[in-house]
């Protein structure tokens, strides 16, 4: 039978005690880091939704497994176990470790894209799109419109828009477009899923022009899960079998195992086109290491691998995107605008629509995230102009699409009461919206800028 109550799906195994700042000691961290949260030390923060990336908690297999680790430099039995958990998952035979997402995609980058290149995506993450720019080629973020939409209540607002893909690849010629990317969940569009029927589509358009297809991985299982609950016919199949059909659509990956990997640091790059691995790998060589091991310790080869036979698990995914919507429909609940319907690893705040009273040019979505910092301790991220703002022609700032605040979950790490906590502090700085000013950018950096910008209150 099937119980009503959803619960965590693991004993607590060992404890991290949380730190308690009060407002006094708040107030003087956000002066100190320049009123980006990013600069708050992890002591300042009651409970840490900046990121889901790396902070999950480890299962006692994890850890035993790391006992396991072979450290030999070549030719590692700990790269064994994880090629071929990847290879199990992923379907394709040419596995490069690298010691973080961004690595991954910095070498396929540049391996195929030149200046003046075209990357299609849903929509690129940040470190997906720097790393597209620093090659000199353009990102171009084609979500269907219902993604853009906050409100729009369609099941995969993560689509890509297939027409839009394919009258960018006939405008500018499939020869400027070297891959096309798809980013599941779609990440900066609120975590939001992308359908098999979607994939398939992007697929026999790249088929129709001659076009690799690239996924970038990094939330696999949460957007196989999502498939399950919400397209027709996927209802009686596993995760791992909606998984290994997704990338059965494609020609390769870019995986973060910071997320749907369960550990604390490592990812890969995996593909079908030998040549071009080959190519990767001595790139590979240069920047992260060998081979069999990409920059990452043996024992971190044997968490992931681990980690990628958890993450599929059906009472882990359950729960995980039930925590997610728990949260989103407390506050929504309470009347806060957010991005509906939630995405899997995090519920964003709609800032745009909560203080319609701070223009983007004061950066709303900043200026909440520091707000609910300060009223609670719980630091969230901004997904707005701070990180997607760009410089018009004239030098005036061209705002980002939304105006979001993120509050990730990180993976089995945070229980029920911790959310009530996190729910308590949204709607109570909600009430008090209308008094919330807006932040001026003093100092910013050519990229990447939300991560060491620094503000003041306007
Ligand atoms: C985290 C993430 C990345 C980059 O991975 P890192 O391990 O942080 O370098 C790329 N794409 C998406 C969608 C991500 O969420």
């Amino acid at each position: 039978m099937r119980f009503h109550t959803i619960i965590e799906p693991f004993r607590i195994h060992s404890v991290e005690a949380i730190s308690f700042p009060d407002e006094r000691q708040r107030e003087a961290a956000l002066v100190q880091a320049g009123y980006n949260l990013f600069g708050l030390r992890s002591e300042d923060v009651i409970i840490d939704l900046l990121t889901d990336s790396g902070t999950g908690a480890m299962s006692s297999r994890q850890w035993a497994g790391m006992m396991l680790g072979d450290e030999s430099y070549a030719g590692s039995r700990s790269f064994d176990r994880f090629k071929t958990a990847v290879q199990d998952l992923t379907g394709f035979p040419e596995v490069i470790p690298t010691h973080q997402g961004r690595a991954a995609e910095k070498i396929l980058f540049s391996e195929t894209l030149s200046a003046g290149s075209i990357v299609p995506n849903n929509t690129h993450f940040d470190t997906t799109r720097a790393n597209v720019e620093y090659q000199g080629a353009e990102a171009l973020d084609l979500v269907v419109p219902e993604g853009r939409d906050p409100g729009s209540l369609h099941p995969f607002k993560g689509n890509l828009d297939v027409e839009r893909l394919e009258r960018t690849i006939t405008d500018n010629g499939p020869a400027r477009i070297p891959l096309v990317m798809v980013t599941v969940t779609n990440n900066s569009g609120g975590g939001q899923p992308v359908s098999l029927a979607n994939l398939r589509a992007v697929r026999s358009v790249c088929d129709r022009y001659g076009l690799p297809l690239y996924l970038d991985a990094c939330r696999f299982a949460e957007n196989a899960y999502f498939i399950k609950l919400r397209e027709e016919g996927q209802a009686s199949r596993t995760p791992k079998e909606i998984a290994r059909e997704m990338f059965s659509l494609a020609d390769g990956c870019t995986f973060s195992a910071k997320k749907d990997g369960l550990a604390n640091i490592g990812g890969f790059l995996a593909m079908r086109d030998t040549e071009l691995a080959r190519r990767c790998r001595n790139l590979l060589i240069l920047t992260e290491g060998f081979p069999t091991y990409g920059g990452l310790a043996g024992y971190d080869l044997e968490a992931i691998a681990v980690g990628l036979e958890e993450v599929v698990d059906e009472e882990y995914l359950r729960y995980r995107i039930r925590s997610t919507a728990y949260l989103a429909e407390k506050v929504a609940g309470a009347g806060v605008p957010i991005v509906q319907p939630p995405g899997g690893h995090a519920v964003y705040l709609d800032a745009k629509r909560l203080l319609p009273h701070v223009p983007p040019s004061q950066y709303p979505a900043q200026a909440l995230a520091v707000e609910l910092y300060r009223q609670g301790g719980v630091r969230g991220v901004e997904i707005g102009s701070v990180m997607f703002g760009r410089a018009g022609p004239d030098g005036t700032e061209i705002p980002g699409p939304m105006e979001l605040v993120r509050l990730a979950i990180p993976r089995r790490t945070y229980t029920q009461s911790h959310i009530d906590f996190v729910s308590e502090i949204v709607i109570a700085t909600a009430e008090r919206a209308t008094e919330i000013r807006g932040l001026r950018m003093i100092e910013q950096a050519p990229w990447l800028r939300h991560f060491t910008a620094r503000f003041e209150p306007v």
